[in-house]
C-alpha cells in the first residue's frame, strides 16, 4: 500500500487550486462538497467557476498562483493541464510543505483523489494507486447501485441518536440495536415514512432495552478452499456478526479480513504436519466463548463436515447446551474438479464418487482397495501427500491399472495453485519431485481436461512426451 487512505478534516481549512479549465472543474465539483475555504487561481476561469465565485462558494484570484499563497494551506491542486505550469505549482507547494496533487500526474503528486461514493456522512473512497481507473469506476458504479440513496439520511439521524443509544449496555446488545436500525427498521421507515425515522428509533430502542441478551451461539462455517469469492452469503453474514472467530490455519488471510473488525481471531488446528492445537483445547475454547454469550464462528477450510473433526466439536457444544448452526462450504474436491475442468461423476464412467483420507488416527488409512481399483473409479483423496506411496502400492496390488490418471491439485482455487497431471504408476515419484508446500488433493481417476492450459506436467510425463 503505497498510498494510505485517511479522511482529512477540511472544515474551515484553506485549499488552493491553480487552473480554470476542465481538470480544475472536475476537482472543484468534489471539493465543493467539503466545508473548506477554497481559493482558485486562474486568469481564464470557466463560466462555472465565475458562477461559483459569484455565489461565494469559492474565492477567485485572477492571477497566477504565487509562493505566498501556499503557507498554511491544507492541500494544493495543480490543474493547469500543462506540464510546465503544473510543475511550477507543485514546486511552490513542496517548498511550503503543502501536499500537492497534480491532475493526471500520479508520480509527482503527494496524494491522489480517490473515486468517491457519497452518502454523506458515509463516504466510500476507492483507490487503485493509479493502476486501474476503469476498475475504480466499476467498483464505484457497483456501490452506487448497492447503497441506498437514503443511507446518508439514516446515518445523520443515527449519529444524533447515539447518546440515547448509550442507555443500552455496551457490546452485543447495543450492536444488535444499531444493526436492526441500519439494516432492517431504518431502511423500512426511510422508504415508507421518512419523517417517522426518529419515532421508529425510539420504539426500536425500547424494544431492544427490554430484549433478553442474545444467548451464545456457535456457527460452524465452511470457509471453502481459499478463494474468498467462493464463500457462501451465509458465511459472509456469520463473519460480519462474529464476536470470536476460531479458525484453522488453512484459512487464508483475505477471508479472515472479512471478520468484524472488533472480532477476536484465534488460530487453532494444524497446518500439514506442523504444530497443532490439541482437539480438547479447541472444544474447550468453543464452549468457553459460547457460554460467555459470544457469537462464535468456528471457521474450517472447505466444508466443515468433511474431514474436519466436526463431530467432536459438535459433541462438546451439545453437551454444554449451546446452540449451533452448520454453514456448508465448498470442499476441496469440488474446487479441484472445477479447476481441472472435469465432472466428478459421469454417465457410463462412475455412478459414485468417493472422498477418502490418506490418514486416520492409526496412520495411513486402509480403504476398500478392491472396489477402488475397478476401472472408472473416481476418488478425491484428502491429506494424501504423505500417504501417496502407500496408496499407490495398495491400489496396484489390488489390480488398478498403472495408467490410471491421478491429478494432484495444490492450493485449489488460490492464485498460487498448481496442477500436476500424474498417473498411478508414478504418483509417489511425481509428488516427491514436486515437493508441494500447500494443501493438495489427489484426484484419482481424473485427468485434467486437455484444453486446460497452465498445467504443470509431471516430470515423468514430460520425459515420455519428449
Ligand atoms: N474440510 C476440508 C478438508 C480438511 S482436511 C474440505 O472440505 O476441503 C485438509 C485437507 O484438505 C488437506 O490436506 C488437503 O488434502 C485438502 N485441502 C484443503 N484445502 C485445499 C485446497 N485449497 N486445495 C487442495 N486441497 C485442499
Amino acid at each position: 500500500m503505497q498510498h494510505f487512505p485517511i479522511f482529512l478534516d477540511t472544515a474551515g481549512r484553506r485549499i488552493v487550486l491553480s487552473g480554470g479549465g476542465e481538470a480544475a472543474l472536475a476537482k472543484l465539483r468534489l471539493l465543493l462538497k467539503t466545508q473548506a475555504d477554497l481559493h482558485v487561481y486562474t486568469e481564464t476561469p470557466s463560466p462555472e467557476i465565475l458562477a461559483w465565485a459569484d455565489e461565494e462558494r469559492l474565492t477567485l484570484h485572477r492571477r497566477p498562483i504565487a509562493a505566498e499563497d501556499f503557507p498554511g494551506a491544507a492541500l494544493a491542486y495543480a490543474a493547469e493541464e500543462n506540464a510546465g505550469a503544473d510543475a511550477r505549482v507543485a514546486g511552490l507547494a513542496k517548498a511550503s510543505g503543502v501536499p500537492v496533487n497534480i491532475v493526471d500526474n500520479l508520480d509527482d503528486s503527494a496524494f491522489i483523489t480517490p473515486a468517491i461514493v457519497d452518502r454523506d456522512p458515509v463516504t466510500v473512497a476507492i483507490g487503485t494507486e493509479g493502476a486501474a481507473p476503469v476498475l475504480a469506476r466499476a467498483i464505484k458504479r457497483d456501490l452506487e447501485a448497492r447503497l441506498p440513496q437514503r443511507l446518508g439520511l439514516l446515518a445523520r439521524i443515527g449519529k444524533a441518536f447515539r447518546p440515547r443509544a448509550e442507555t443500552l449496555p455496551h457490546g452485543r446488545q447495543r450492536r444488535d440495536f444499531w444493526s436492526d436500525y441500519y439494516f432492517a427498521a431504518g431502511p423500512r421507515a426511510a422508504e415508507h415514512q421518512p419523517d417517522m425515522i426518529e419515532r421508529e428509533l425510539e420504539s426500536l430502542l425500547r424494544r431492544h432495552a427490554r430484549a433478553e441478551p442474545r444467548p451464545g451461539h456457535v456457527h460452524f462455517v465452511g470457509a471453502g478452499p481459499g478463494d474468498p469469492d467462493l464463500l457462501t452469503l451465509k458465511a459472509r453474514r456469520a463473519l460480519d456478526e462474529a464476536d470470536v472467530v476460531i479458525h484453522d490455519r488453512l484459512v487464508p488471510q483475505p477471508i479472515l479480513e472479512l471478520a468484524r473488525r472488533e472480532a477476536i481471531l484465534i488460530a487453532v488446528g494444524k497446518e500439514g504436519f506442523g504444530p497443532s492445537t490439541p482437539q480438547p483445547e479447541i472444544d474447550d475454547l468453543l464452549v468457553e466463548h459460547g457460554r460467555a454469550g459470544a457469537q462464535v464462528v468456528r471457521l474450517k477450510s472447505g466444508d466443515p463436515t468433511v474431514f474436519g473433526r466436526l463431530d467432536e466439536e459438535l459433541a462438546a457444544i451439545d453437551t454444554a447446551g449451546i446452540a449451533f448452526t452448520i454453514v456448508p462450504g465448498i470442499t476441496a474436491a469440488s474446487a479441484a474438479a472445477a479447476q481441472i475442468g472435469q465432472s466428478l461423476t459421469a454417465r457410463g464412467r462412475n455412478s459414485e464418487m468417493r472422498l477418502l483420507t490418506g490418514h486416520d488416527v492409526q496412520g495411513f488409512a486402509e480403504q476398500d482397495w478392491a472396489t477402488l481399483a475397478r476401472p472408472g473409479t473416481v476418488a478425491a483423496i484428502y491429506m494424501g501427500k504423505r500417504a501417496a506411496r502407500f496408496l499407490q502400492g495398495r491400489l496396484l496390488m489390488h489390480g488398478a491399472a498403472a495408467e490410471t490418471p491421478v491429478t494432484i491439485v495444490e492450493n485449489a482455487s488460490r492464485p498460487d495453485s498448481r496442477i500436476i497431471a500424474s498417473r498411478l504408476a508414478t504418483l509417489a515419484e511425481d509428488l516427491a519431485d514436486a515437493a508441494l508446500p500447500g494443501p493438495a488433493v489427489l484426484m484419482f481417476g481424473l485427468a485434467p481436461r486437455a484444453a486446460r492450459t497452465a498445467l504443470v506436467q509431471s516430470e515423468s510425463l514430460r520425459k515420455e512426451l519428449a
